[in-house]
C-alpha cells in the first residue's frame, strides 16, 4: 500500500462525472440512470498531507470546507481507510446545478472517489467506492441512497437491491432519448422527502411492484410498450409533482408528443421523459418548452442518451 501511495504522490487525474436520474418512476430509491449530458469536470491530485482541499471553479458559491462538500466527505473517509498517509486536492468544475433533481451531488461525491481510486491503481472495489460515496448523498439530503451513486460510477441503468448490504446490479436497456426540463428552482432533497408519506395501502404496493417488474423485463426484453406501461408511479409523484410547477401539463403534452412516459428526476424539480427515438425526444423538448414559457418560470431542457461508461477519466 505504501508503494502505491509513494508512486501516486503528486499525479493528477482529471474526469468528468455525469449527471444521473434517480428514482426511476416507479422504482423510487431503486433505480437510477446515467446521462451523457450534463456532466460535471473534476480534477483530483494526491498531496503528502492527510487532508482534503477544494477548488470550485463555478459560480455555484458552494462550500470549500471538505466537511461540508459533498466531494470532500467521501475522500476524507478513503483518508482514514488509508492510514492518513495521503491526502487530495480538488478541482471541481460543476455543470450539473446542485438541487436541480439531475444528480449533481451524486456526481461530486462519486466523481472524486473514482478519480482518487484511479491514481491510486483502483485499489479499491466498485462497492467500497459506492460506500465512500453515498456519505457525500447523507450529506445532500441526511439519507444515505445510491441510486444516483451506482448508475454515476458505473453509466447505464442500475437497481439498487438493497444498500445493506450493499447489492447492485447493471440493467441492460435498448437505445433510449432522455428529455428534460429543468425549472430554476429548487427542490432540495431533504424537503422532497419530509412530505412522503411513511404508510402506503396494499393495493397501491401491488401496482407498484408490478410496474417496478414490468419495467425492468421491458429494459432487459428491449420492449418499448412494456416500459411504456411501466413508467407509472402511484405512490411517490402524486405527492410530491406539487412541488413541481406545471408537472401534469408537462406529463400530458410530452406523452402527446410520442414519449413513453417519465416522471421526477430524482425529487425534482427536473422531470424526465424517455423516448424510443431522436424526432419523438425533440418534439417532447418543444412540448415542454411550450408549457414552461407559458408559467414564466425560466426552465432550462436537455435532449441527451444514456451514457453507458459513468465516470470517465480524460485527463
Ligand atoms: P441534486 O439532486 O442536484 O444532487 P441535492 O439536493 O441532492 O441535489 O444536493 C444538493 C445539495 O448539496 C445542495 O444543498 C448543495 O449546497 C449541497 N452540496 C454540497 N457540496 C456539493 C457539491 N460538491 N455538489 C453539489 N451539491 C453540493
Amino acid at each position: 500500500m505504501l508503494d502505491v501511495i509513494e508512486k501516486a504522490k503528486g499525479r493528477s487525474v482529471t474526469i468528468q462525472s455525469p449527471g444521473t436520474v434517480a428514482n426511476l418512476v416507479c422504482g423510487f430509491d431503486i433505480l437510477g440512470l446515467a446521462l451523457n449530458d450534463p456532466c460535471d469536470v473534476m480534477t483530483v491530485k494526491l498531496i503528502d498531507r492527510p487532508e482534503v482541499i477544494i477548488h470550485n471553479v463555478d459560480d455555484y458559491n458552494l462550500p470549500t470546507d471538505p466537511q461540508k462538500n459533498v466531494a470532500g466527505v467521501p475522500l476524507l473517509d478513503m483518508i482514514e481507510r488509508l492510514g492518513n498517509q495521503v491526502g487530495f486536492d480538488v478541482t471541481i468544475e460543476k455543470r450539473i446545478k446542485p438541487g436541480s433533481g439531475l444528480g449533481s451531488s451524486a456526481a461530486s461525491a462519486a466523481g472524486g472517489v473514482v478519480a482518487a481510486n484511479h491514481l491510486l491503481g483502483n485499489i479499491f472495489s466498485q462497492n467500497d467506492l459506492v460506500q465512500m460515496a453515498m456519505l457525500g448523498e447523507r450529506l445532500a439530503s441526511g439519507v444515505k441512497h445510491a441510486d444516483n451513486i451506482a448508475p454515476c460510477i458505473t453509466g447505464g441503468v442500475t437497481l439498487i437491491r438493497s444498500i445493506l448490504p450493499l447489492d447492485i446490479t447493471g440493467i441492460s436497456s435498448p437505445p433510449l432519448y432522455v428529455t428534460i426540463v429543468h425549472p430554476q428552482i429548487e427542490v432540495r432533497t431533504e424537503d422532497a422527502r419530509q412530505i412522503l408519506r411513511k404508510q402506503i395501502l396494499l393495493k397501491d404496493a401491488i401496482k407498484q411492484w408490478g410496474n417496478i417488474a414490468g419495467l425492468v423485463a421491458g429494459l432487459m426484453k428491449g420492449d418499448y410498450e412494456l416500459i411504456g406501461r411501466s413508467l407509472e408511479d402511484v405512490l411517490i409523484e402524486p405527492v410530491r409533482s406539487i412541488l413541481i410547477p406545471a408537472f401534469a401539463e408537462v406529463k400530458a403534452k410530452s406523452l402527446e408528443a410520442g414519449a413513453l412516459g417519465g416522471g421526477i428526476s430524482g425529487s425534482g424539480p427536473s422531470i424526465f421523459m424517455l423516448s424510443k427515438d431522436e424526432v419523438t425526444a425533440l418534439a417532447v423538448e418543444s412540448a415542454m418548452k411550450e408549457v414552461y414559457t407559458q408559467t414564466g418560470i425560466a426552465y432550462y431542457t436537455y435532449v441527451t442518451t444514456i451514457n453507458k461508461e459513468g465516470v470517465k477519466i480524460i485527463g
